[in-house]
């Protein structure tokens, strides 16, 4: 039994804690990370099987904040950042049965069948329309009064799928679209504030904060191990069992067990970084009136398909994939076309799929046994990937029971509750995917600013 103390105790290794532990070890504060899987990266995930590459939970990043560029310069050649090669502009959306490119260009935008003329009239108008008042509007309701109900459908349905695997009419945008939220708060109108946010002056690293679509040579444990090799592998410990904290006058008592021996150790900071799910077991110190609050946070099941074709016999993949609105009911919610945007995803003349099934609004999918989801994506692809033959040489089922967190109406209350929860328990900060965002990103940027926060 070890009985060693800490300044700093991060639970999880998953990117939140991998990238806080190397911030931590960067500015020379000590601390030790414990993960309960036996391996770092949490739900980042490269794995390789018949030659093809392919990722278990999110597939590619997007550079969408100023620390994802600094991390990035920080690990330099320790990882080969990969960004997505120009067919990432082409986003597919099917409707009615086809896929149609997501307009890139003015005439594009008159021209798509996407959108009905009624609406992209309306669009014009966009800048000149009076901004909301309800900063508890749902997103769908946002979307219709600015922009209309085809672009609802078509546009930002799809591609809250893509990010949420949600449901526009549940989310709430000042909490999960904020800069979105903010263009009409600030600006008055998406399109003014796009305009005049483009003008606005910008850092170094703003500018090279160019929303490219990223994964690294070989995938995004790239970036997870590298992560961890600058952290220090010794500040880990993995295969923590039955973990418990507990708080006494500023002190925390982390009890878990290792390889069956039971360990304790102590801290005078704790940084959580996993989801809602892990707080009842892990923090049992906490009032369950505060813990109904932390862990009012509804996820997304999902279902994740790596399918890996020795030979494409489908449609041109020629873009970045493709999303499904919600509207044209099928049992899937879009598919990635990841051999076309990265290297060596797959064998010369082969491809590799990502396909989501799922989702808030179609979780009875995750119920069905691997046969039925075969079934279910033979039935499907064959139909709107134009396949002439389904034969997959690689097959991967990987389910996730809790995928993505849907910022909804609640998210203030959770968000008021972890600020009363840090305030009583001295040294305890509630990071992870329960505020904050939910992309790898925003992960990134999260674990840079409490950083910066535990130095002080
Ligand atoms: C299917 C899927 C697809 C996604 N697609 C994308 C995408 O395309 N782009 C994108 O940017 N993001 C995507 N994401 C989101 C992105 O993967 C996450 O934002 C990010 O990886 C979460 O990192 P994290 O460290 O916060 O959490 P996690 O990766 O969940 O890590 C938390 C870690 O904590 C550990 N843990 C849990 N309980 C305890 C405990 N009690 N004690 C110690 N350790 C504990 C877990 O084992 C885990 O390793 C996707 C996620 C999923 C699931």
């Amino acid at each position: 039994m070890s009985n060693k103390h800490y300044p700093h105790i991060i639970l999880g290794a998953g990117v939140t804690g991998l990238s806080l532990a190397h911030h931590l070890n960067k500015k020379g504060l000590s601390f030790k990370v414990i993960e309960k899987a036996k391996r770092h990266g949490g739900v980042v995930h490269t794995k390789s099987e018949k030659g093809f590459v392919y990722e278990s939970g999110p597939n590619s990043g997007i550079v969408s904040h100023p620390e994802v560029v600094a991390l990035f310069d920080e690990l330099g050649d320790a990882i080969k950042v990969e960004k997505g090669n120009d067919l990432v502009k082409v986003r597919y959306v099917l409707k009615n049965g086809e896929w149609h490119a997501l307009p890139s260009s003015m005439k594009l935008a008159v021209t798509t069948p996407l959108f009905t003329f009624k609406d992209k009239l309306r669009v014009l108008g966009e800048p000149f329309r009076k901004k909301g008042n309800n900063p508890d509007e749902s997103l769908a309701d946002l979307v219709k009064r600015r922009l209309g109900n085809s672009f609802l459908d078509y546009a930002i349905d799809p591609f809250i799928l893509g990010i949420y695997a949600g449901d526009p009419a549940m989310l709430i945008p000042r909490h999960a679209l904020p800069k979105l939220y903010n263009l009409e708060q600030n600006y008055g109108s998406f399109i003014k504030g796009a305009i005049k946010k483009r003008k606005e002056p910008k850092t170094e690293l703003e500018q090279r904060t160019d929303r490219a679509v990223f994964s690294f040579e070989g995938g995004l444990s790239q970036l997870t191990d590298a992560l961890l090799k600058s952290a220090g592998k010794d500040n880990f410990t993995f295969g923590a069992e039955e973990l418990s904290v507990s708080y006494n006058d500023g002190l925390y008592t982390v009890s878990y067990t290792l390889d069956g021996e039971k360990q304790v150790v102590t801290c005078d900071k704790l940084i959580t970084t996993f989801g809602s799910t892990g707080f009842k077991e892990a923090l049992p110190f906490i009032s369950e009136e505060e813990m109904t609050h932390l862990t009012n946070l509804k996820y997304a099941r999902v279902v994740e398909v790596a399918l890996g074709f020795n030979k494409w016999n489908g449609r041109a993949l020629d873009g970045f994939g493709g999303l499904i609105p919600h509207k044209e009911k099928r049992d899937l919610l879009g598919v990635l076309f990841m051999s076309s945007l990265f290297k060596e995803r797959a064998p010369e003349g082969g491809a590799l799929l990502s396909v989501f099934m799922g989702g808030i609004r179609n979780e009875a999918l995750c119920d069905l046994d691997d046969e039925q989801l075969m079934k279910v994506l033979e039935s499907e692809l064959k139909d709107i990937m134009k396949m002439d033959a389904f034969n997959p040489s690689m097959v991967d089922i990987m389910r996730y029971s809790h995928a993505i967190p849907q910022y909804a109406i609640n998210s203030g209350d959770r968000f008021d509750a972890i600020e009363r929860v840090q305030k009583k328990y001295n040294g305890l900060f509630i990071a992870g995917n329960l505020r904050d965002g939910i992309g790898m990103a925003d992960r990134i940027k999260q674990a840079t600013l409490l950083a910066d926060k535990l130095v002080e």
